[in-house]
């Protein structure tokens, strides 16, 4: 039996391959199972020194993802042996990567697109994996889709219960049980009582914090000290009645050499644009995402400190102006321009490839593998599923050899 911790993006992929190879998994995910419009109601709070986004429940953050999909760190995964193309491929077909068809290309989507392509940026269309002919284009993918139009990890989870997986919702794994030094079960706490269960295999997939807590604990070292999160900030300005705020976001995409840039609204952003009155529907907004040093740091009750380092400034500086560029050029006002505060949406590198886990993702315990964004060995700064995802599959192909 695979136990598998977390049913989010690396858990969801691992348990419906491992499923339809007729493996036993059995999947344990501390968050409810819900309906995708309700996913905004389980967002995590951590402390409110560090502005970081993760959901729990069945699904994990992918449920409020924007459906991004875009393949990164291939250089920095080669150096370990991992050549990802062809899970790549597989992952690309089975969640339905597409750029978006030009109906669900809205309005101001279409300025930042035509705006960066008049400045001699690199521009195109974000692959994303959402169904054109289920979306409404209500701008509301990062509260959880109302309409279940785009893809999720829940897709998966369903799938691999009903090719015989387990699902044990609202259970948090506490401990990883040790016999003779190798893991062989779980220790789990559902409706105030604990457990412990047997199990073949654990592959931890709770995400870079919670993977990296459970780790921590069990006193395996080296963990949690390189924690980034792909910071971000939105900037925006005055556009009347452009009515972007209700188009799918991020449908657009530059890339820089240290940032990536895509159009998005915020609902913090309104607060911060110096112009009296301005409502919503008069914003037009670009998310600036950065590649951060991993100077991040989780303790083992799961507090986070993250430190941001002169080279992070600098990076978001450059996106930051090239934004204003953009904006200004699609016609906002640049004595209005605006920005949010600095967040993070991908925390990851606390198991990084090469220190915590082995090229197979198996950490220095036997039979013990973490599958999730921790094992990323640095900030893609750009959006992450997709890579998680072909490491799952890998991993997957990887166990149902076994
Ligand atoms: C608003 C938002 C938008 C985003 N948009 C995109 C996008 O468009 N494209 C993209 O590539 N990325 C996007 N991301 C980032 C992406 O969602 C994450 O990087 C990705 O989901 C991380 O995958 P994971 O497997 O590491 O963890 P998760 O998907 O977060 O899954 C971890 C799961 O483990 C569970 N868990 C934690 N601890 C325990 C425990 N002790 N016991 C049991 N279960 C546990 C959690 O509840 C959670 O369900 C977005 C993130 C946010 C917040």
């Amino acid at each position: 039996m695979i136990a598998i911790v977390g049913a989010g993006a690396g858990g969801g992929l691992l348990a419906r391959e491992l499923a339809k190879n007729g493996k036993e998994v059995i999947i344990f995910e501390k968050g409810p199972y819900v309906d995708s419009k309700d996913a905004y109601k389980y967002y995590n709070e951590y402390p409110k020194d560090v502005d970081l986004l993760a959901t729990s429940c069945v699904g994990g953050s992918t449920i409020v993802s924007m459906a991004n999909m875009v393949r990164a760190l291939d250089s920095e995964l080669h150096e370990f042996g991992i050549d990802l193309t062809k899970e790549y491929e597989y992952v690309e077909e089975l969640v339905g990567v597409h750029e978006l068809d030009d109906s669900h290309i809205g309005r101001g989507t279409q300025l930042f697109l035509d705006a960066a392509e008049e400045l001699g940026l690199d521009v195109c269309k974000m692959p994303k994996a959402i169904r054109e002919e289920d979306c409404i284009q209500c701008g509301k993918c990062a509260f959880g889709c109302p309409v279940d139009a785009k893809w999720s990890a829940k897709n998966f989870i369903d799938e691999a219960v009903e090719l015989g997986a387990t699902l044990i919702s609202e259970a948090t794994v506490v401990d990883v049980v040790l016999c003779n030094m190798e893991a062989c079960g779980i220790r789990y706490v559902r409706d105030g009582e604990e457990k412990v269960l047997k199990t073949d295999k654990i592959v931890l997939c709770a995400g870079a914090v919670d993977s990296a807590v459970l780790l921590k604990n069990m006193g395996l070292t080296g963990i949690a000290r390189e924690l980034f999160f792909d910071p971000f900030v939105t900037v925006g300005g005055y556009l009347k009645d452009i009515n972007f705020n209700t188009e799918v976001q991020m449908a657009g995409l530059v890339v820089g050499k240290n940032f990536v840039l895509s159009p998005h609204f915020s609902s913090f952003i309104r607060e911060n644009i110096p112009y009296d009155d301005v409502e919503d529907k008069d914003i037009l907004s670009i998310m600036v995402k950065t590649p951060d040093q991993s100077k991040g740091y989780v303790h083992t009750d799961g507090f986070v400190n993250k430190t941001n380092t002169i080279t992070d400034i600098r990076y978001l500086a450059e996106g930051v102006a090239t934004a204003g560029f953009i904006l200004e050029k699609a016609g906002v006002d640049p004595k209005t321009i605006g920005s949010t505060v600095y967040r993070g949406a991908h925390p990851g590198g606390t198991a990084a490839i090469g220190k915590v886990v082995d090229s197979n993702l198996e950490t220095e315990i036997e039979n013990l593998y973490v599958c999730d964004a921790s094992v990323l060995p640095i900030s893609p700064g750009k959006p992450p599923i997709l890579t998680i995802l072909a490491l799952a599959k890998r991993l997957a192909d990887y166990l149902n050899y076994m």
